[in-house]
């Protein structure tokens, strides 16, 4: 029996989930962050740890701007009607955080403006004049996605201004044949206007994210996509960050810049600190009455700067995470940990990306209905635990997608939730009431539990110790959020649970008067390890912990590592959960097609705010998001032989290895490969080997690879090293006797 045991110091855990757009219904593929980070939270504060999660409406941005001009209202209005939508939608799914605000807050501004103002003292900020497209009509310049025309490539009409949905061409909206305006349908002018940089191409950005993206705060897949964005050694793929716009906008002007406003990105993820910020002036800080950790309920102020202050942050330990998309990793793992960086705040310990959601294996639609909003679930009387339960038996620690199949979903929830371990407790508890008043067999004087302390050795004690072994493997389980492997660990336990007490039949020895004791120890022990089971699934399904405490006369919240001792006598049961009806599914489907009314303004979302409104990371990440499309292509499927014998692979023979000057990472390499000219590579290998003792080393390059120009000089090919998770890189190296030239096949 193994109780894991709490670190003596709890962690101070700040914890935050991606702001979602206040410019749309939260639909269920938002909600797989949300319940991601809630378990998350749950489970830390379960174990004691001080815990703060944070989230915020993002409400700037033209998008937000238009939509309330349309609706005849201001924008404070209706971001003010939205966040209470959104609210009602978290609490509805029991995601609770302990701030929920708004990025259209004073603290906000205040720590965007300072930002800007240390990141301009520092040189990082330029002013430049851009060219763009302006409504004439409307007095106001157009982000790309409001500029409409004929695609340069095609000629399909009512294309947007930055890629077309008829061929998939991408381009600037300048490129555009018989280009309007989305907003007024006027015909645009260019004009000029000053926009202002952040210079991400300065040496200083461009080192400092070289050495965060591999300092082990992202997960390795993302951490190598990171890698391809930042480019090669010397290589400077990074362009300057716009990060103003125009007047008439919805967001916080910048200071001494009058009719210049943050572009909504700049102030999106400054709403973690705002947010944060508001938590710390609250009168009784942190923590919503659930699963509350001991640490974080004393009343003791939060300090603000011991999160966020470089110095104070690193003196006192405190942690940062923040839950994100994969869609969005490019703006937290580049743009904000530079901006936090240079205006001396602390960057994040940890980014976690999770990947999409897809419904019944296709991508939501909204002409199908699986476009699900949170209310329509909701609606449906849908329990909202279903759904954290499914998406947790999905969810792993990676960027993979996860599904939600709606056959299976019915089918996981009636027959794992409800028919093993619901069942439990049901079938137990109702002998324990029909036959023994509730009283368990007998009850725990000391702090062991029912089966340990009274049954003692014989078979009965396996029920609850099946379900208390492997406790430390799904603590593990949780803080990776491996939680499909929680779920898996619990389901097996249930399933072994049911086994045993289906083994005794319970329902044979009702009849015989004589088995009365073996039937009230077999539906005791069962309920001893259902609190176990309960125990464990906490953090995932906490209102059907609440009622299960209840019942069982528990305290509530439980805390990791105490074993949830069972008093004498257990309340009459009541339905814990009930089974879904496939009619539930359909309506709720029904419901949402094409229920959500075409957006007012051609953007919706803050993901397609990122690709319209800014021009340059605009085109970053959409090659970015094309690159992750690829890249995912090349894992997933198999290649044939052919594509195989593209590349030619020969034996290289190191004639000579040196340093670069200039070059951190780099050391420029001299290979004999059988031909007549030796040939020149820059390899990325000067942290794990000392040139001398590579000269004379055999080796394996491609040496059909495009040559490349770099700041060094031309690289003629590529050597190939193995490295992983693990730290180290290995070079390959032929058996004995390959001679230089061999080609590998
Ligand atoms: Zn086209």
């Amino acid at each position: 029996m193994s109780i894991s045991k709490m670190s003596a110091e709890p962690r101070k855990i700040l914890v935050t989930s991606a702001l979602p757009y206040a410019n749309g219904s939260i639909h269920l593929g938002h909600l797989v962050e949300y319940i991601q980070t809630d378990i998350w939270v749950r489970f830390q504060k379960m174990r004691g740890n001080e815990v703060h999660y944070v989230c915020a409406d993002d409400t700037h941005g033209t998008p937000i701007m238009l939509r309330a001009e349309k609706e005849g209202i201001t924008p404070e209005q209706l971001i003010d009607r939205v966040w209470h939508e959104h609210k009602a939608d978290f609490d509805g799914f029991h995601v609770e955080f302990d701030h929920y605000g708004s990025t259209n807050s004073a603290e906000t501004r205040e720590y965007a403006q300072a930002i800007y103002r240390k990141l301009k003292a520092a040189g990082l900020i330029e002013v430049r004049s851009v060219e763009q497209f302006y409504d004439p009509i409307k007095n106001m310049f157009l982000p790309d996605r409001f500029i409409k025309g004929e695609c340069p490539k095609c000629g399909a009409k009512d294309q947007y201004g930055d890629n077309c949905e008829a061929c998939g061409a991408a381009y600037a909206p300048t490129e555009l044949k018989n280009p309007y305006s989305a907003v007024s349908g006027a015909k645009p002018e260019l004009r000029n206007s000053d926009h202002y940089f952040f210079k991400l191409s300065a040496d200083t950005c461009q080192k400092f994210l070289r050495e965060w993206t591999r300092s082990g705060a992202l997960q390795p897949e993302a951490a190598n996509k990171m890698q391809e964005w930042l480019g090669a050694e010397g290589e400077n793929k990074l362009t300057d960050w716009d990060i103003s716009r125009d007047a008439p906008y919805f967001g916080f002007e910048i200071p001494d810049a009058p009719g210049k406003y943050f572009y909504v990105w700049l102030d999106a993820p400054v709403g973690y600190m705002g947010s944060f910020k508001q938590l710390c002036s609250l009168p009784s800080p942190t923590g919503g009455e659930l699963a509350r950790g001991p640490a974080g309920g004393g009343g003791t102020p939060v300090d603000f700067d011991e999160f966020w202050d470089k110095q104070k942050a690193e003196r006192s330990g405190t942690e940062l995470y923040h839950f994100i998309g994969k869609d969005i990793l490019y703006f937290h793992a580049l743009f904000w940990p530079a901006m936090l960086q240079h205006a001396g705040f602390r960057t994040p310990t940890k980014l976690f990306a999770h990947g999409f959601l897809t419904v019944n294996g296709e991508k939501m639609s909204k002409s199908r209905g699986t476009f699900i909003t949170a209310e329509s679930y909701l609606k449906q009387g849908l329990n909202p635990e279903y759904l954290r339960y499914y998406y947790a038996a999905k969810l792993n620690g990676t960027m993979e997608d996860i599904d939600l199949n709606l056959e299976d979903f019915v089918a996981r929830v009636n027959s794992d939730l409800v028919g093993k371990l619901v069942n439990i407790a049901s079938r137990s508890a109702g002998f324990l009431t029909k036959y023994f008043d509730g009283y368990l067999s007998a009850w725990p004087k000391n702090d062991g539990t029912l089966a340990d302390d009274i049954l003692g050795s014989t078979t009965r004690s396996e029920l609850p110790v099946i379900v208390w072994d492997g406790s430390e493997e799904i603590e593990l389980a949780y803080e990776n959020r491996e939680y499909s492997k929680v779920i898996r660990e619990i389901m097996h336990r249930a399933d072994l649970i049911n086994q045993k007490y289906d083994s005794y039949k319970p329902w044979n020895l009702t009849k015989d008067e004589s088995q009365r004791q073996l039937l009230h120890d077999v539906c005791s022990a069962a309920i001893d390890a259902f609190a176990l089971l309960i125990y464990h699934i906490q953090p995932i399904l906490p209102e059907l912990s609440r009622q299960a405490a209840e019942f069982l006369q528990l305290p509530f919240p439980l805390q990791w590592g105490i074993k949830p001792n069972l008093t004498k006598r257990i309340q009459p049961y009541q339905h814990l959960m009930t089974r879904i009806d496939q009619k539930q599914i359909d309506a709720m489907i029904d419901s949402n097609k094409d229920s959500l009314s075409p957006s007012p303004s051609p953007a919706s979302g803050r993901g397609e705010v990122a690709q319209s409104e800014q021009r340059h990371a605009a085109h970053q990440q959409h090659t970015a998001n094309k690159e992750v499309a690829h890249a995912e292509k090349d894992f997933e499927s198999f290649i044939g032989i052919e594509d195989f014998a593209k590349i030619d692979l020969r034996v290289a023979k190191i004639v000579n290895a040196e340093h670069v000057e200039g070059a951190e990472k780099l050391l420029k390499l001299t290979l004999d490969i059988g031909e007549e000219q030796t040939r020149t590579v820059f390899a990325g290998i000067k942290s794990a080997y000392d040139p001398e003792k590579l000269k004379g080393r055999m080796t394996v390059m491609v040496a059909n690879l495009a040559p490349r120009k770099m700041k060094f000089g031309l690289s003629e090919g590529m050597v190939l090293a193995a490295s992983g998770d693990a730290s180290g890189l290995f070079i390959l190296s032929p058996d004995d006797g390959a001679q230089p030239g061999m080609r590998i096949k």
